[in-house]
């Protein structure tokens, strides 16, 4: 890895005006594994934005926060390098990248099923999260890193891994943690504000998720959401990021399998699984993908249909 590394710092310090970006509907990773990017490069004296339109404010508490643009309309149309975070394939990015253009583009990802975009790939799927890839990279700079590129990488790394809860944990990301804290995370400030604590409508979507759960097989769990109740309850971006979990803790249930319909026969499938069944394999297979144990899709057709063809591919691999 270490010669991408220095292909990375070599690019970075070539170019003058540098974009930052992550994927469509960015979590706490990729706007952690952003922000803590741009953090580092406007150290350097370039001239840098970054991107991520449908921007959720729940990590507004991250340094320069308020400089992610969410629109497009003041981004140059010429930049000498694009740094996409946390993206496993070209249709994934935040922008329409082919309405610009690019000396170089640099990736930097932990997707199982990455789809290589660029000549500059930093990949790494074992990793839990992008931003401890990020943390490796600005070691590796010999970068001091300060609390606030800390708090952004630490926020990635909760969201990512799930509070150090999810099977895709390994002992660096508690390594990782461990050096972040020293730096001054608190991690009680950081669980808080970027997952444990939750809007009134967001409970209310909880409740109705809990309430609608289905059981399928006894290891299967169903939940799905109109666009109608979404958008009852929608006051930020990304409201129903992490319902899907909780079908996910119930005993003798293998995966849990959470849509929400964007549309007229238009869905977007969210799964997640324990440790006997790959969803990124299946994610695959309807051109998404994700990690062994989270992944997802878009999907258009019909809702039974799908639901079905899942229920099935699920127990094909029991
Ligand atoms: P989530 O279910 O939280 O939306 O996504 C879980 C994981 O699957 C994430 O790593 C995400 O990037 C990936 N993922 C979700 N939807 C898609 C998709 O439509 N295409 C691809 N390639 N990956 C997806
Ligand atoms: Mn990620």
């Amino acid at each position: 890895m270490i010669k991408e590394y220095n292909e990375l710092k070599k690019v970075i310090k070539n170019s003058k005006t540098i974009l930052i970006t992550g994927h469509v509907d960015p979590d706490g990773d990729a706007v952690g594994s952003t922000l803590a990017m741009y953090n580092y490069i406007i150290t350097l004296n370039k001239e840098v934005d970054i991107i991520l339109l449908k921007l959720p404010n729940t990590f507004s508490y991250l340094h320069n926060f308020d400089k992610i643009k969410t629109d497009e309309s003041s981004l140059k149309k010429e930049y000498d390098l694009l740094i996409v975070l946390d993206c496993g394939d070209n249709t994934r990015i935040n922008i329409d990248a082919s309405n610009y253009s690019f000396r170089h583009i640099a990736v930097i990802d932990h997707h199982k099923t990455h789809e290589y975009f660029s000549d500059l790939t930093i990949l790494d799927p074992k990793s839990p999260s992008a931003c401890e890839i990020v943390y490796d990279i600005l070691k590796s700079f010999k970068y001091n890193i300060d609390l606030q590129i800390a708090e952004c990488l630490y926020t990635g790394i909760l969201t990512d891994t799930g509070s150090f809860k999810n099977s895709n944990v390994i002992p660096a990301s508690f390594l990782v943690a461990y050096e972040l804290i020293k730096i001054g995370v608190n991690p009680n400030r950081i669980s808080r504000l970027s997952m444990d604590m939750i809007s009134l409508n967001k409970l209310e979507l909880i409740k109705y998720t809990y309430a609608n759960m289905e059981i399928i097989n006894n290891n299967i769990t169903y939940i799905y959401i109109s666009k109608h109740i979404l958008d009852k309850y929608a006051d930020e971006e990304n409201i129903y990021e992490g319902l899907v979990n909780y079908g996910k803790n119930i005993k003798g249930i293998e995966v849990s399998i959470f849509i929400r319909q964007l549309d007229e026969d238009s869905y977007k499938v969210s799964m997640r699984s324990t440790d006997k069944v790959d969803v990124a394999i299946i994610s695959k297979k309807y051109n998404g993908g994700g990690h062994t144990a989270a992944a997802g899709f878009e999907y258009n057709g019909k809702l039974e249909d799908i639901k079905n063809n899942l229920v099935n591919d699920v127990e094909s691999q029991l």
